[in-house]
C-alpha cells in the first residue's frame, strides 16, 4: 500500500465506513463475504489496505473472504475502541513508513478509554510493549500506572499512547525521521479523542508536542496548548526511575492536572 503518512479525511472516512460494514457482518455472524469492492474508492491507500484479502479462499467455488488485513488487524488491536481511532489504526496499517518498522514484534498503536478527558502520551515502546502490543506496561509503565491511580484515575480511564509506535532497536532514542513518520498518527488519536489534557511525558513528547527543544525540567509544571488541548509537560516514568528524587516536582505537575479535574491528592505526595 502506499506509504503517504497523511491520513485525508476522506481516507478515514472510507476506513471507518469499511469498518462499520465489517463490524455490522462480524455481528450478524459472518465470517465471509464476497470479493465484491464496496463503495471505497480503489485509489485511497486505505481503501486498498481495507480491500486487501486476508487469507486465500478455502474452497474453490467459495468467494474470496474480504476481510481486510490491516482492518482485520486492527480488530485485535488495542487502543482501538472508537470508529475514528480504529480509522487511523487502518491506515497505520502494517506500517513500513520508517525503519523502526523492520525490528518491532508489535506496532503499539496505543491503550485506553476512547473519550478519555486525560491522555498521556510517552517516547515510544520498549522490549516488553514491542512484546504485548501495549504501551507502558514494563518498569516504567508500572510506575505510570501508579501515578496515574494516585491521581485518582483508573489506568482504563485514560489513554496512553506513544511519539512513535515501534521500537527502536536496544531501546535507543526514537531519531527525526522516525519521528516525523510517526507524529501524524499520534496528532490524529489526540483529535479523535479530544481529551481535556494531555500529559506529555519525557524529552521527546515535550519536544514533537510543542515543538520546543527547551529542556523538559525547564518546560514542566506550566500549562502549555497542542491544538486547542491543554498539555502538562513533565518528566518521563523511565527518568524518574533513575532520578528518583525528581519524583516530588514530576508529583506537583500531577497535582496541577488533578486539580483541572477538580481532584484533590490523598495523602500523597504533599
Ligand atoms: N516508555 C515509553 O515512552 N513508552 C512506552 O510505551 C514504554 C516505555
Amino acid at each position: 500500500m502506499s506509504q503517504d503518512p497523511k491520513i485525508s479525511p476522506e481516507a478515514a472516512e472510507v476506513a471507518a465506513e469499511a469498518m462499520r460494514h465489517l463490524w455490522w457482518l462480524r455481528d450478524a455472524g459472518i465470517r465471509e463475504v464476497s470479493g465484491e469492492r464496496t463503495a471505497a474508492r480503489a485509489d485511497s491507500p486505505v481503501a486498498a489496505a481495507a480491500t486487501r484479502p486476508e487469507t486465500a479462499p478455502t474452497t474453490r467455488s467459495a468467494p474470496a473472504p474480504a476481510a481486510p488485513a490491516a482492518a482485520a488487524h486492527a480488530l485485535t488491536d488495542k487502543g482501538c475502541g472508537s470508529e475514528p481511532l480504529l480509522a487511523i489504526r487502518t491506515g497505520l496499517g502494517e506500517c513500513t513508513r520508517c525503519k523502526l518498522h523492520g525490528g518491532r514484534t508489535r506496532l503499539v498503536f496505543g491503550v485506553g478509554n476512547p473519550s478519555a478527558e486525560l491522555m498521556f502520551v510517552g517516547e515510544g515502546p520498549g522490549a516488553d510493549e514491542d512484546l504485548q502490543g501495549e504501551p507502558f506496561v514494563g518498569r516504567a509503565g508500572q510506575l505510570l500506572t501508579k501515578m496515574i491511580e494516585a491521581m485518582g484515575f483508573a489506568r482504563s480511564e485514560v489513554y496512553i499512547a506513544n511519539v512513535v509506535k515501534c521500537r527502536p532497536p536496544g531501546n535507543r532514542d526514537p531519531e527525526p525521521d522516525e519521528i516525523e513518520a510517526c507524529e501524524p498518527f499520534l496528532k490524529a488519536q489526540i483529535a479523535a479523542i479530544r481529551p481535556r489534557v494531555v500529559v506529555a511525558l519525557g524529552r521527546f513528547a515535550v519536544q514533537t508536542l510543542l515543538r520546543d527543544t527547551t529542556p523538559v525540567s525547564r518546560q514542566r509544571g506550566r500549562w502549555r496548548e497542542y491544538e486547542g488541548v491543554k498539555l502538562m509537560p513533565t518528566f518521563h516514568p523511565a527518568y524518574l526511575l533513575r532520578n528518583p528524587a525528581e519524583k516530588k516536582p514530576a508529583w506537583e505537575d500531577l497535582q496541577l492536572v488533578m486539580k483541572e479535574f477538580g481532584k484533590t491528592p490523598q495523602g500523597r505526595g504533599t
